[in-house]
C-alpha cells in the first residue's frame, strides 16, 4: 500500500474515477480544467462521465483486468458513488493512490456500520444519530420500543434519494414494509420533529490538513434534494458551527481522505442530529461550483492528488435547484417539451449545468441551476422566477 505522504500528483498527469454518472462528469470538467486527465471505469458506454472523460473502461466494477488497467493509467483513483464495491477500491489500493479507502466506504455503505461510527464519534463530534432498532430478521420487530413510532424503516444498504424507505406507524406496519422489502436487512429510525436540514461538505488530505465550507440549508421533496440555500435562511451562528465542528470531528477520526458530505438534522427544538454520510462530492455542494473559490470536485482533485486543499470561501450566497426529469413531461405523462432553457438563463445570476443524458425520467437528476448574487433575496428572486417558468 502506498504510504500516506507519497509524492504529489501534478498535471497532466492521469487521475481516475470509479462510476460514470454526473458526479464524475463534474469532476472530470473540474481535474481537466487544472490539467489533468481523466479516466471513467463505468459498465455503461453512454454515461454522463464518460462524454467528459479523456478514458472510458467501459467495464463491471468487480473487472480485475479493468482496474489493474485504471490503476496503471492513473496517478490516483477516487469514486463518485458509494455503492462502489469496497473489494474494488482494495484492489486499486494495492496499484495506485486511492481515496477515499475501501475502509471509509464501507462505513458510509452500510447504515448500522454509519450509525455506530457516528455513535462512537458522539464524545468529540458532540452529535448522535436519531435512535434506531435494528431490523435483521422478522423477529427483530417484536422487539422494536413503542418510543420508536411513528418511524421510518430504510435498507440498510443502497438507499438514495428516499429509496428503500417506508413511514410506518406500527409492528404491523413493520411487518409488512419489511415484507414489501423482501426480508432485505433494515434499520428503524424515530421520525424526528425535523426543524430544517443541513448539510456539511469537508475536504481532508492525506496529511491530515482538513477544510470545511459553510453549511448548507438544504429542502427536500418526496425524499429527492429539491434546493440547497447558502448561507441557510434558518440556519443559526450557533448551529453551524456545532455542525461543522461536528463534521471535522467525524473526518478526523475516520481518517478519510477526500471530499465527504454529512448530512445533519435540525430538530424543533434547536438540537443538531447526524443523518448520514456520503463519501464523494454530494448534491448539495453543487453551489461550491459556482459560489466558492474552489469546488467541491477541484477539491477532489486536489485531495487525491495529495496537492495542496483549495480555498473554501465562498463569494456570494447562491441557490441551487436540481432539474430532474419531471419537468420534460405535462399531466398525462407524455413527452412534451425541451424545457425553457433560454427563459432560465435569462434570469440574473443563473447558471445552467446539465448532465447531458438524454433520456429524462421522473425523479432523475437531469441537471441543476445554481443562482448567485449579491444578495440571497436576489439568488431566491431568480429561484422562484425559475420555479415558475420550469412548472
Ligand atoms: P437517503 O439515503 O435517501 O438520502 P436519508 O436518510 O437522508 O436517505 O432520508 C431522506 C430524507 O428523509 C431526509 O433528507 C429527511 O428529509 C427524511 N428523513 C430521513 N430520516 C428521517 C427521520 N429519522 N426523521 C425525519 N425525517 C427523516
Ligand atoms: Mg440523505
Amino acid at each position: 500500500k502506498f504510504p500516506p505522504l507519497s509524492p504529489t500528483a501534478t498535471p497532466p498527469t492521469w487521475l481516475g474515477v470509479m462510476g460514470g454518472g454526473q458526479l464524475g462528469r463534474m469532476f472530470a470538467h473540474a481535474a481537466q480544467m487544472m490539467g489533468f486527465k481523466v479516466a471513467v471505469l463505468e459498465p455503461s458506454r453512454d454515461c454522463p462521465a464518460g462524454h467528459a472523460a479523456d478514458h472510458l473502461i467501459a467495464a463491471d466494477y468487480g473487472n480485475e483486468a479493468a482496474l489493474a488497467e485504471l490503476a496503471l493509467q492513473c496517478a490516483a483513483v477516487t469514486t463518485e458513488f458509494e455503492n462502489v464495491p469496497a473489494q474494488s477500491l482494495s484492489f486499486l489500493a494495492d496499484r495506485s493512490f486511492v481515496a477515499p479507502s475501501a475502509s471509509c466506504v464501507s462505513v458510509a455503505q452500510d447504515r448500522i456500520a454509519e450509525k455506530r461510527f457516528f455513535t462512537q464519534c458522539a464524545p468529540t463530534s458532540g452529535v448522535l444519530p436519531a435512535p434506531y432498532h435494528i431490523v435483521a430478521a422478522e423477529t427483530d420487530i417484536d422487539t422494536i420500543p413503542d418510543t420508536l413510532f411513528p418511524g421510518i424503516l430504510k435498507t440498510v444498504r443502497m438507499g438514495y434519494d428516499g429509496k428503500g424507505q417506508v413511514r410506518v406507524k406500527t409492528q404491523d406496519e413493520v411487518r409488512q414494509a419489511f415484507a414489501a422489502m423482501k426480508g432485505v436487512p433494515c434499520v428503524l429510525e424515530q421520525m424526528l420533529p425535523l426543524a430544517y436540514e443541513v448539510s456539511v461538505l469537508t475536504a481532508r488530505g492525506a496529511d491530515g490538513e482538513s477544510v470545511v465550507y459553510p453549511i448548507a440549508e438544504n429542502v427536500h421533496r418526496d425524499g429527492i434534494l429539491f434546493t440547497t440555500t447558502v448561507p441557510g435562511p434558518n440556519v443559526s451562528a450557533a448551529s453551524a458551527e456545532q455542525a461543522q465542528k461536528a463534521a471535522l470531528a467525524i473526518v478526523a477520526q475516520l481518517g478519510y481522505v477526500g471530499v465527504l458530505c454529512i448530512e445533519f438534522f435540525v430538530l424543533q427544538d434547536g438540537s443538531l442530529v447526524v443523518n448520514e454520510m456520503a463519501p464523494r462530492p454530494h448534491n448539495s455542494g453543487h453551489y461550491t461550483i459556482d459560489a466558492c473559490v474552489t469546488s467541491q470536485f477541484a477539491q477532489q482533485a486536489r485531495a487525491m492528488a495529495r496537492l495542496p486543499l483549495g480555498d473554501v470561501r465562498q463569494h456570494s450566497p447562491a441557490v441551487m435547484l436540481n432539474i430532474l426529469g419531471d419537468i420534460w413531461f405535462d399531466g398525462d405523462g407524455d413527452q412534451v417539451r425541451e424545457p425553457a432553457w433560454d427563459k432560465v438563463l435569462a434570469l440574473p445570476g443563473a447558471n445552467l449545468h446539465l448532465y447531458g443524458k438524454d433520456d429524462p425520467r421522473r425523479g432523475r437528476k437531469m441537471g441543476h441551476v445554481s443562482f448567485v448574487a449579491p444578495t440571497l433575496e436576489a439568488a431566491q428572486a431568480s429561484l422562484h422566477a425559475a420555479c415558475a417558468i420550469l412548472r
